[in-house]
């Protein structure tokens, strides 16, 4: 590879809120068509844009939690142009003043971090939605024109296309913990275009740069980076000249296809919303923002492996969702060691979590259940193997495990006197094993622990069977 790629990535996430950003209509996904619009969001003469409050603190709370500056004042825009999916012929959007400026997210990117900065998080309204391939006609829904949005533009600081993967998982990440925006990429809550370039290693100036749009999933971001890679490498090597263009990814083919010239920004003809009053936002008001936030994923992340004495495998795992890191703490409340409460999540609850399909915070198996589960693991009150029965049925039932394992009569057998006269049993009936044994095959004692283990149907406490098998053997 003799080029240097370099990418920035603007992301559209779709705003939590109840209702649009500039009108009282509901904001719900999948309501019939047309059924979610008013004279605002319609654009009609006459009607006047509303700021909805929610929307901008959802805003603040992005640009805190990415560490931006909040401008104390700045301003909507009218962004101008035709198109069939925006009946005021502009959109409100924020231009030369956002409401967040800087930023940066840190990525771990093999254990070592690294910074990419951001330019701004604005707020602006998404358009409608135009349906085509309905006969010979194209369908308008005016559902989506005024949701709130926010644009997170990233500098051009990532080298590839597997870092704008970390960088947008780590974005989604920051943006659930929030629950500021439900992050569902096939229900476009968030979208994703990237702008990509090629320089020489070593080359100050920028290369010309292509913009790519239509991915629908991270890893679609990821595969039409590495498409834009390659034609645009063979164009250079070829001795061409890359133009400023836009493409569409079509996922099913794994390939792009030119859409338009770039327009620059002069073609919007930007300019003030007469509208809409300056946005003001106090020190206070941002402080409030900031105390109504958790705990964000990084930061808990890093936590976990200091207090917790995890690994950093482990931590990423049990973080990587604000409900499962919950869960974890909740476990630790009730069974204090880490390794095992953690390793349990990542098995069993989160394998029941994927097939009920509900979310770890409606599970009937509780977090403090959990706990008391492990802790009779830990006092050999149960094998591991018991543990795993009395699960499935805390899973089922959600009954407390101490009735269950009485229920199911799973208390480990750690009385040495009634394990020893089992295994006294079970070497006296195979004469020409222990004689094997004896005589140096050593590997013959996971056969005795084995079938002492069937004898108490599972229910010996398999250390000290070990122990009283090379003790009557020894
Ligand atoms: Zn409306």
């Amino acid at each position: 590879m003799k080029y240097e790629v370099v990418i920035g990535l603007e992301i559209h996430a779709q705003l939590l809120t109840k209702t649009k950003i500039f009108c009282p209509c509901p904001t719900i996904f999948g309501s019939p068509a047309n059924t979610q619009g008013c004279p605002v969001c319609l654009g009609l003469p006459g009607s006047l844009p509303v700021l909805n409050k929610t929307a901008v603190e959802f805003a603040l709370m992005a640009g805190l939690a990415m560490d931006c500056t909040i401008a104390p004042e700045s301003i909507f825009s009218r962004k101008n142009y035709f198109y069939p999916d925006l009946p005021k012929g502009y959109q409100i959007s924020q231009y030369d003043l956002p409401v967040c400026r800087g930023g940066r997210i840190i990525l771990d990117i093999d254990g070592i971090p690294k910074t990419i900065n951001l330019t701004r998080i604005h707020l602006e309204e998404d358009a409608g939605k135009l349906i085509h391939d309905q006969d010979a006609d194209s369908l308008f829904d005016v559902n989506r024109c005024g949701t709130p949005l926010i644009e997170i533009v990233s500098e051009p600081e990532l080298r590839s296309p597997q870092e704008a993967y970390s960088y947008l998982s780590a974005i989604k990440q920051i943006l659930e913990y929030l629950a500021i925006c439900d992050c569902n990429m096939e229900e476009g809550s968030l979208r994703c275009d990237a702008n990509i370039s090629l320089r020489p290693f070593g080359q100050a100036k920028l290369g010309t740069k292509t913009e790519l749009k239509n991915m629908n999933t991270f890893r679609g971001v990821e595969k039409a980076l590495e498409y834009e890679i390659e034609r645009q490498t063979a164009v250079l090597d070829s001795g061409g000249v890359i133009e400023q263009q836009t493409f569409l990814w079509n996922a099913a083919t794994g390939t792009t296809a030119p859409m338009r010239s770039k327009e620059d920004a002069h073609d919007y003809r930007y300019f003030p919303e007469p509208d809409l009053a300056p946005l003001r936002i106090s020190d206070e008001w941002v402080g409030r923002c900031g105390a109504a936030m958790p705990e964000l994923p990084r930061p808990r992340r890093l936590r976990f492996v200091n207090e917790y004495k995890i690994s950093p495998l482990m931590a990423d795992a049990l973080t990587a969702a604000r409900a499962v890191a919950d869960y974890f703490e909740e476990a630790l409340l009730q069974c204090n060691d880490a390794p095992l409460v953690g390793h349990w999540i990542m098995g069993e609850v989160l394998r029941v979590v994927k097939e009920s399909d509900t979310g770890i915070a409606a599970l009937s198996l509780t977090p403090a259940r959990l706990g008391a589960l492990l802790n009779l693991v830990r006092a050999n009150t149960i094998s591991a193997a018991a543990a795993k029965k009395v699960f499935s049925v805390m899973q089922a039932r959600g009954d407390d495990p101490g009735k269950i394992v009485a229920e199911l009569g799973l208390n480990q057998v750690s009385d040495s006197s009634e394990l020893e006269k089992v295994v006294r049993a079970i070497l006296e009936g195979s004469p020409q094993e222990v004689s094997r044994y004896k005589s140096g095959d050593k590997k013959l004692a996971s056969f005795f622990i084995g079938q002492a283990m069937k004898a108490t149907k599972g229910k010996g406490n398999p250390q000290e069977i070990s122990r009283l098998v090379s003790k009557l053997l020894g």
